[in-house]
This record gives structure tokens, sequence and C-alpha cells, in this order.
């Protein structure tokens, strides 16, 4: 259900074409590391995705809901309303059993531009990587 064609701009900003970047892991490909999940996750908001979204968050994270069709719900409506701009990664730091992706993305809702800056937490869980949490990192 992909709304992006495969020779196409990754809608996370790559560069890259979808097929070479987020379309493996939107397929079930396991990402290499946290960076490629954040990036996977943008794209998947840019591009509708939102069972993505659903799948790649920690059950045991702040953002997990259990009624995942009012989540999805809820992805959409943000979905529908914001255009997807640009991503700057700003920080990585990986270590074992964790990983902090800090990310400005610019994004447009009712024809005004927003940025978002997040400071992702990622929690290794068996074989793969997933989201837990964000924080504003000027607030530390
Ligand atoms: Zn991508």
């Amino acid at each position: 259900m992909a709304k992006t064609a495969a020779n196409a701009p990754c809608a996370c900003h790559s560069g890259l074409k979808y097929k070479r970047c987020c379309g493996p892991l939107h397929r079930g490909k396991k990402p290499v590391d946290p960076l490629a999940l954040m990036r996977s996750r943008y794209c998947a908001y840019a591009i509708g995705l939102y069972d993505y979204i659903i799948q790649t968050t920690d059950l045991t994270g702040p953002h997990w809901q259990y009624d995942q069709a009012a989540w999805n719900r809820e992805l959409e409506s943000f979905g529908a309303a914001t255009q997807f701009r640009g991503l700057i990664i700003c920080d990585y730091e990986l270590d074992v059993e964790v990983a902090w992706v800090t990310f400005d993305a610019q994004l447009e809702q009712h024809g005004r531009a927003v940025r978002m800056i997040e400071k992702s937490l990622f929690r290794r869980v068996d074989d793969g990587w997933l989201y837990h949490s964000g924080t504003d990192p000027n607030e530390h």
C-alpha cells in the first residue's frame, strides 16, 4: 500500500531511490541500525504507512496504544494534515541496548512551516530495534 514508486526519491530525503532506501524495510527487512529505522519511520509517516509506525513502536514505551484502530486513525489525521518537507539528522549515539537519534524534521501543516526537533530513544529488542520514546533535546 506504499504510495511511493520503487524508483521515486525516498520520502526520508536521503537522496536515494525508495527501493534502495526505506522500501525494503517497509517490506519487512530488518533495519541495519536504529538510524535506518528512524529514517524509515519518518518515511512511513510521509507516505502513509501507519501500520509500519505501529509495528516499529516499542510496546513498553509511552507511545504504544492497545487500540490500534484508534491509533491508526490518529496517525492518519496527523499524516493528512502534514507535508514532510525535510529531515536532518543532528546527532546519533549508539550503545549496546539503546540508541538515540536527534533529528530536525521540517514539516508543513495548514500552509505553515513547522519544525519538529526530537531526541528519539530506540531500544534493542531481539534481533532488531524499536522506537521507544522521544524528548525535546532543548529541555536537557
Ligand atoms: Zn529512505
